[in-house]
């Protein structure tokens, strides 16, 4: 079991609405994906590590903001990309 913790999500004051419901830079470039994910800091929308293009992690990668959460219908998790972890 690991012990890790989420500190960003502590700082976190509020959580960002999801900006779209699609994966804007994978309909840009004619792509598709698997599932969504929606930065918690700013609500860009962006595909999940399972999809192709990954953009949710290109996020986190060129804006430093590490938490998502799904929006796949009845998916409720957040994700830490920075601590690899699941926050409820
Ligand atoms: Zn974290
Ligand atoms: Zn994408
Ligand atoms: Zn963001």
């Amino acid at each position: 079991m690991s012990t890790k913790t989420c500190d960003h999500l502590d700082s976190l004051t509020t959580a960002a609405e999801p900006g779209s419901t699609v994966c804007e830079q994978c309909v840009t470039m004619g792509d598709t994906w698997v599932h969504l994910r929606s930065c918690l800091g700013c609500g860009m929308v962006g595909c999940c590590d399972n999809s192709k293009n990954q953009h949710a992690r290109g996020h986190w990668e060129q804006h430093g903001h590490p938490l998502v959460t799904s929006i796949e219908p009845g998916e409720s998790w957040r994700y830490c990309f920075a601590d690899d972890l699941l926050v409820m």
